[in-house]
């Protein structure tokens, strides 16, 4: 366990001095936005001594500088919209954000390449390419409110995975600050690059631990302006999901496979006051199909409707219009909300299984909600395994019940989703949120390795320290 130094009033002066006083936030009101992320307030939240907004790679360098030789803990910012309690500064100390780096700085067609500020809004970024014709492809669905940054520490994922991939594979090149205050270019405008370790994959999904992304070179493709969406009924979750390799193995990949069970689908129709046709059904699939030939949109169209349907779905329908296809999807971002409505109290889960396990998974959450009198709806990427299993406040129960119940519940979801071959998060990461479980997933020598990793990197242990290990 690391100890730290405070920020004293002669240190705040320096950092003034290096930002700009406008630059360096210290009143409670103006600071208290950036003691949380999007995991609950009240059990994860702390408050930073000060938060500075700079606005390079060098004044970057000096404050890490200034905090590495004074011992001071920094917490690296995107827009806060993490789910695992990254950005919060846990420890005090300074609160990095990269708000003001947020300019895209490079459009390069040639190489087929953004290079953009960490800062910048991921929607931003996804529509300046598009004007161009061109597709940041690896983004997250908060993707209006999250950053680049963000997106490259948590190894974002998202709606798009099962075709497009998540964040890293977009990223090929970064401009890192080292724990030691270096400002380091890893990677390049490179599609192969074996010139030694790939660092800048080191850093993509190190949730702000082993530096301060400030610039990312990110790898873009063509448009993909056809599209069409199928939601497709079922009986079971079985055969929900049994149809997924089904489609995959007729060599169409669609950008995504949504599986959402019965209890989202009702629980969300009614908050949004949507009629989907879900009376029969026990799960449902979200099912993305998009390319840049609209011809071929059109036959894999036909040939995943014949196959949903000789897999026993119940009925298939398809959303060719922007309307049918944004009413489907609303359906699909709003399950958190809609339970909140239920009962605002909840663990939102990220476990990931390989595919053919989800039909395993389901049984084992019905079961667990009764044991821990906890409602778990579940939904989430069927096409990538990655099962946002919820667990939800039963209303009814104390808060007491409700902490020790959460706890042992999602100790043996854990356990059961290691059995399957599975982890403990797909996309949305460690942070503090589920930094006590890692021993219990990660084998010894792989937990290890990390921990020698963080070492080499960060000897006086000042960036983001507690995330991702107790
Ligand atoms: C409604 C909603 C939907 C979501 N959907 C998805 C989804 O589909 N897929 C998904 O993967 N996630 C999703 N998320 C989670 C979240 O949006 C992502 O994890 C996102 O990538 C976080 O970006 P951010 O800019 O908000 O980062 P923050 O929350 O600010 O930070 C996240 C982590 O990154 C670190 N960090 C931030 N910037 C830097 C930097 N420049 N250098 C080094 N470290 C840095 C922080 O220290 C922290 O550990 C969702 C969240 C919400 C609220």
């Amino acid at each position: 366990m690391s100890t730290y130094n405070k920020l004293t009033p002669k240190l705040i002066e320096e950092l003034r001095t290096i930002v700009g006083a406008g630059s360096v936030l210290v009143e409670d009101e103006k600071i208290e936005a950036y003691s949380h992320d999007e995991t609950n307030a009240e059990e994860y939240g702390h408050m930073p001594d000060a938060v500075v907004l700079p606005q390079s790679a060098e004044q970057v360098s000096k404050v890490v500088k200034l905090a590495n030789r004074e011992l001071i803990p920094i917490t690296p910012r995107g827009a806060g919209s993490g789910l695992s309690g990254g950005a919060i500064p846990e420890h005090g100390g300074i609160v990095i954000s990269l708000e003001k780096m947020n300019r895209l700085l490079e459009l390069d067609k040639a190489n087929m390449v953004a290079v953009v500020e960490a800062g910048m809004v991921t929607n931003d970024l996804a529509n300046a390419v598009q004007d161009e014709g061109l597709f940041f492809a690896g983004y997250p669905m908060s993707l209006q409110t999250c950053v680049i940054g963000g997106n490259i520490a948590e190894n974002a994922g998202g709606g798009k995975a099962v075709k497009y991939g998540v964040t890293g594979r977009y990223v090929l090149g970064l401009e890192v600050v080292t724990p030691e205050g270096e400002i380091v270019e890893l990677g390049g405008k490179l599609t192969k690059d074996v010139t030694g370790y790939d660092l800048k994959s080191v850093i993509v999904g190190s949730e702000g631990t082993l530096g301060i992304v400030t610039k990312a070179i990110i790898k873009l493709i063509g448009y993909p302006a056809a599209r069409a969406d199928l939601l497709v009924l079922f009986k079971t979750p079985k055969e929900a999901i049994d149809l997924v390799p089904v489609i995959l193995s007729r060599g169409i990949t669609p950008v995504s496979i949504e599986f959402m069970d019965r209890s989202c689908v009702i629980t969300t129709c009614k908050y949004l006051n949507e009629s989907l046709p879900y009376e029969n059904a026990g799960a449902m699939l979200l099912i993305e199909l998009d390319g840049t030939n609209p011809d071929q949109i059109e036959e894999d169209l036909i040939e995943t409707g014949k196959l949903c349907e000789s897999s026993g779905a119940l009925n298939v329908y398809v959303a060719e219009d922007k309307n049918n296809m944004e009413r489907i999807w609303n359906v699909r971002r709003n399950i958190a909300e809609a339970f909140k409505v239920y009962s605002p109290i909840q663990s939102l889960e990220d476990i990931v299984v390989p595919i053919s396990h989800i039909p395993d998974m389901i049984p084992h959450l019905e079961t667990l909600g009764k044991k821990y009198n906890v409602t778990i709806p579940c939904y989430g990427h069927a096409g990538d395994g990655n099962l946002h299993a919820t667990l939800v406040k039963n209303p009814d129960s104390s808060m007491e019940e409700w902490h020790k119940n959460e706890k042992a519940c999602l100790t043996e979801l854990y356990a059961i989703t290691a059995s399957f071959g599975g982890k403990i998060s797909g996309e949305h990461g460690i942070g503090i949120k589920r930094r006590g479980f890692l021993k219990d997933i990660l084998a010894p020598g792989e937990l290890h390795l990390m921990q020698a990793l963080k070492k080499a990197w960060d000897p006086n242990n000042i960036m983001n320290p507690g995330k991702i290990f107790v």
